[in-house]
């Protein structure tokens, strides 16, 4: 159960915007699916998630004194779990929004390749893409799985109701 991603891992090793947390209890920390929990259970890794939360636990960073998520390494800015990554993970800067009584595919517009990609044919043929595959089984179960748990991000962009 993948999907095509469009950010190169090059650009994202240089940023210090992702995994990182302003609040221990943000809402930006990905939430983890039922079988996520599982995978990473099987593989002894369930000290980094918050199983009665459904989310990757935050750890405080020394560096710069917020938070971090307990897989991410602060001192090259990779994941140790970066093969088998949560599916949030794997979507963001693409998210899954609450708006009113709907769900949206949403984008962050403070990633920086969505800051400079965002008026292209390219982030507008993959917003698509991303759209479609969201719409699809076995997506929906996913979405099914997380609807009363969907934050209402703010200052993001919705791209298509899902
Ligand atoms: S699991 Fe990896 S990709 Fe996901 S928030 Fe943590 S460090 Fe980032």
């Amino acid at each position: 159960m993948d999907f095509k991603q469009i950010i190169p891992s090059g650009l994202c090793l240089e940023c210090r915007g992702c995994s990182r947390f302003s609040e221990k209890d943000s809402m930006w920390s990905p939430l983890l699916l039922d079988e996520e929990i599982e995978y990473l259970k099987g593989k002894n890794l369930l000290a980094g998630c918050d199983t009665k939360k459904k989310k990757l636990t935050t750890i405080l960073n020394p560096i710069d004194e917020n938070f971090v998520c307990a897989f991410l390494l602060p001192q090259d800015n990779s994941c140790r779990i970066y093969e088998f990554r949560p599916f949030e993970c794997r979507l963001y800067p693409f998210l899954i929004n609450r708006g009113k009584n709907k769900i949206y595919l949403a984008v962050d517009p403070h990633c920086l390749f969505i800051e400079r990609n965002a008026a292209t044919k390219q982030f507008q043929e993959y917003a698509d893409y991303l759209a479609g595959v969201l719409k699809s089984p076995p997506w929906t179960r996913v979405i099914n799985e997380i609807r009363d748990v969907i934050p209402e991000y703010q200052d993001v962009m919705n791209i298509s109701e899902l």
